[in-house]
């Protein structure tokens, strides 16, 4: 399955909360690709405008800021995970906070934000081997990817795995807060002028809201092996 996967681009978007980070990690693993959380690139600028007190309205200040910082995100091969550092230092739980997923979504609306970082993805994801995830992987950043996903699940469940991560991590949120901050984010990223959120034209949409990490990866995994079977056995016969 690796070898004929290798030149594969995966793009995996969907709504906060709905899988795709959980499930992307995995699929990336299972078939030997990379994996990119470009969700994780417009956190890292929403926590150093945070810490640096720029305007998040002043779409010149975070261009200023981008520029003037150096974003790594370095691929662990052994977990699949995204490690994320600013300036050498590392930020990987820090751009997960509270603080940071409620202006996520105004800082990521600035359509030269979204110029700079889409560059930096489109760059990394041109040698194809990827699996990436996030609101405009189908649409802009790999249109031209074989296979594309689209994750939906209720709001209700996903706040209820928001509020599990968190607590994890020992934040404690009110489930019905997070609900709200869910619907925030789903309704800025969907309805922002550059690059809203939307299902790709194409993509296979997937409702996990009552399935569980496993069933979704294997129904991905099943698609993809079938589909590059499909491939394989007719250009054997051309
Ligand atoms: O995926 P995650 O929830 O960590 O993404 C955080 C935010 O980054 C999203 O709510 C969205 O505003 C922004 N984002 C985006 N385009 C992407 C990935 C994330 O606008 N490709």
């Amino acid at each position: 399955m690796k070898k004929e996967v290798a030149k594969l681009k995966i793009a995996i978007d969907g709504p906060a909360g709905a899988g795709k980070s959980t499930i992307a990690r995995l699929v990336a693993q299972e078939l030997g690709l990379r994996y990119l959380d470009t969700g994780a690139m417009y956190r890292a600028v929403t926590l150093q405008a945070l810490n640096k007190g720029t305007p998040l309205q002043d779409e010149a200040e975070l261009v200023r800021l981008i520029t003037s910082m150096d974003l790594e995100i370095v691929f662990h091969q052994e977990t699949g995970a995204n490690l994320v550092f600013i300036n050498g230092k590392e930020v990987t739980e820090e751009i997960r906070k509270p603080e940071v997923s409620d202006h996520v979504s105004l800082v990521s609306s600035h359509a030269k934000v979204r110029e700079f970082i889409v560059a930096l993805q489109k760059e990394i994801g041109k040698q194809g081997q990827i699996v990436m995830d996030g609101r405009d992987i189908g649409t802009v950043v790999m249109p031209d990817a074989k296979w594309k996903f689209f994750l939906q699940a209720s709001v209700e469940e996903r706040a209820r795995r928001r509020q599990r991560e968190l607590d994890q991590n020992g934040h404690k949120i009110d489930l019905l807060d997070l609900e709200e901050q869910i619907r925030r984010r789903d309704y800025l990223d969907s309805t922002r002028e550059i690059s809203p959120l939307r299902k790709a034209e194409g993509a296979i949409e997937l409702d996990t809201t009552s399935l569980g990490i496993s069933e979704v990866v294997e129904k991905v995994l099943d698609l993809i092996k079938e589909g590059e079977q499909g491939v394989q056995a007719s250009s054997c016969r051309s």
